[in-house]
């Protein structure tokens, strides 16, 4: 073997080294220059069935950015799938550039023509940066494609079926920390009150949860107080207040040493994804200090629920049926976790893998 091709071999810090840590099964690189197409899908996980995920476009400022974000995305819906019980595995796309300016018709079929040579391997879907009006286009080139309209026989806006997730994973937190799943008269703060959150707003004030938001938008905050009878909180300010229950749905990574430290609930349940800056570290900072987190990508699954029975032949009661599991396993959880003394995120990942394992060895033999 000559020196070139043992460079080539070499897997220490290259594109390889990168993938062989997370364990991805393949990587799309997608080339337009007629579209000013640039994407990246990544396949992390088929096990329990094609990877479905979202189409992120952003304005990454480099390629290894683009490449980090599609590589965790990918993974978290691995998980997201396997613990929801759904037959899917994980896998997400990124489109390098900006959506507002950037985006056309052409770039939406070419990038549908990429996802159809994957031959069902991977599903599409819309996600930031990308619209049910762009999946429109995509599907114009390629079946894999879910998170369409209502009118093209679609399950449209999954993010009720997200918020009734959230809210039932909020119940199972507050009857293992309370000994009853009731949220009269609890204080909860939702940070962020978009399209998710100001479900879950409904949902908690219609059975006699008190309820304080933040939110950027001013609009959502005035529709928050006149309808639901909502208190305001301004911006960090939400971290400091005396609460039972704490639902971010807004931005990830705000579970960091500072905010966990400031917050005086005995609940974390929300809906945002990727809340834990760090996994390990804040996953156990959060054990230490004695709060129950249930983690993200289990309680807000209804959307992926939703996108599921898109599938396998669209039914809304059917989705809104299997998001109701979310209860129980948030429970199983919060068991394991003690059981093995380990935190709840840990504990989430370690089911969703054992389920990966077992359907694994279901398929080892012909
Ligand atoms: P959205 O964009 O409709 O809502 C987000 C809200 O957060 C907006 O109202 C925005 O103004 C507000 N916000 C932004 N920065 C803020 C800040 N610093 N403080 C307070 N509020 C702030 O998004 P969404 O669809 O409601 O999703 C909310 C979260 O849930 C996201 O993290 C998303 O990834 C996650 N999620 C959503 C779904 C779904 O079905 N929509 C599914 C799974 C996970």
């Amino acid at each position: 073997m000559s020196n070139t091709s043992q460079e080539t071999h070499k897997t220490k810090d290259g594109l390889f080294a990168q993938v062989t840590t997370t364990n991805h099964e393949q990587i799309v690189f997608c080339n337009d220059n007629d579209s000013g197409l640039k994407a990246i899908i990544a396949i992390h996980n088929t096990v329990l069935g094609p990877g479905l995920g979202g189409t992120r476009m952003w304005n990454y400022s480099t390629e290894q950015e683009a490449l980090n974000d599609v590589l965790r995305l990918s993974r978290g819906m691995t998980y997201k799938a396997a613990i929801s019980g759904l037959n899917l595995g994980g896998a997400k796309a990124v489109i390098i550039g900006d959506a507002k300016k950037d985006k056309s018709e052409a770039m939406m079929r070419k990038f549908g023509r990429f996802v159809e040579n994957l031959n069902g391997k991977y599903i599409t879907a819309e996600d930031v940066g990308t619209t049910t009006k762009d999946m429109e286009y995509v599907k114009m080139s390629t079946d894999s494609v879910a998170g369409l309209p209502e009118s093209m026989g679609g399950g449209g806006d999954p993010s009720p079926v997200t918020a009734y997730g959230t809210y039932l994973g909020m119940k199972a937190s507050a009857q293992k920390a309370y000994g009853s799943d009731s949220l009269e008269g609890k204080k909860i703060a939702i940070q962020g009150i978009g399209k998710v959150g100001m479900h879950l707003t409904e949902l908690v004030t219609k059975e006699g949860g008190i309820v304080t938001v933040s939110d950027i938008n001013q609009a959502s905050l005035k529709h928050a107080v006149s309808a639901y009878g909502a208190h305001v909180v301004d911006g960090d300010d939400i971290y400091g207040l005396d609460l039972d229950i704490f639902a971010p749905c807004a931005l990830g990574a705000i579970l960091n040493t500072r905010n966990i430290k400031a917050l005086k609930c005995d609940i974390i349940a929300g809906a945002a994804n990727n809340q834990l800056a760090d996994e390990e570290e804040h996953g156990l900072l959060i054990k230490e200090k004695g709060l129950l987190y249930a983690p993200d990508f289990l309680i807000n699954a209804g959307g992926l629920i939703n996108v599921y029975s898109e599938v396998v032949g669209y039914n809304r009661e059917n989705a809104m049926r299997d998001t109701e599991n979310i209860y129980d396993t948030t429970l199983n959880i919060f068991n394991l976790a003690e059981e093995q003394n380990i935190h709840t995120q840990k504990a989430a990942t370690l089911l969703a893998q054992s389920r990966i394992d077992a359907i694994l060895s279901v398929q080892s033999t012909y």
